[in-house]
């Protein structure tokens, strides 16, 4: 992708490894925000019950979804169990041209593709407190079998060490205290001089003259 100039609006990843609570933070993240919203990723699945078009996902057929990708339509995407997802590239891209914020909660693997097509953005690892402490959540949620849980694990230290390609990192063992951590980097990524200063510098010529 080629920008002649970064967007006014910034592009947060929160990404880690599953069970690490990136859901979580993003949620109460969103419900304080202003000015920010959550990207809502494009599927070929079919809808879950209560699932709404447009607001959990959107939902499109394979061949619409094939025609995106070559289109370049995605800013990344993947086939998860015969489906395909993806980030839809102009929702992202109009959001961020009108200053608002984007949060994309995405896998390491997703973060990574979006880091080669969109490295302006500011990449973000949520870590768990420990190795056992994650098996723990994983088994607390109850949400997938333990083979599912083994086979999560199995890939979390390859994740970890991915950490590298990020620009920060929370460890989230108290939520809220996560949360305002990713919330003071939100602030000081708004503070940069380097986008900020010549329209500063500006501002106050004008009232000096
Ligand atoms: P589900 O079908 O349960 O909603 O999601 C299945 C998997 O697809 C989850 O691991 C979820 O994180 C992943 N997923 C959802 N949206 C996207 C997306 O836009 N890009 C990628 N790479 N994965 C996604």
């Amino acid at each position: 992708m080629n920008h002649d100039c970064k967007h006014p609006g910034e592009l947060f990843i929160i990404s880690g490894p599953s069970g690490a609570g990136k859901g979580t933070i993003c949620k109460e993240l969103l419900e304080d925000a202003e000015n920010m919203v959550l990207s809502i990723s494009a599927t070929t699945r079919e809808p879950r019950e209560g699932e709404v078009h447009g607001e959990h996902y959107f939902f499109i057929d394979k061949e619409t979804f094939l025609t995106r990708i070559e289109e370049g339509g995605f800013l990344e995407y993947a086939e998860v169990y015969e489906n395909y997802y993806g980030t839809p590239k102009d929702n992202v891209i109009q959001k961020l041209q009108e200053g608002i914020d984007v949060v994309l909660e995405i896998d390491i693997q997703g973060a990574m593709k979006v880091k080669e097509n969109y490295p302006e953005g500011i990449f973000i690892f949520i870590l768990p407190p420990s190795l056992k402490e994650l098996r723990r959540r994983l088994i607390n949620r109850g949400r997938d079998s333990m083979e599912e849980i083994e086979k999560r694990l199995s890939k979390t230290m390859d994740e970890i060490r991915q950490i590298h390609s990020y620009d920060y990192f929370v460890v989230n063992d108290d939520l809220e205290v996560a949360v305002s951590e990713v919330e003071s980097i939100v602030t000081a990524e708004h503070d940069r001089v380097v986008d900020h200063g010549a329209e500063l510098v500006k501002m106050f010529e004008e009232e000096a003259k």
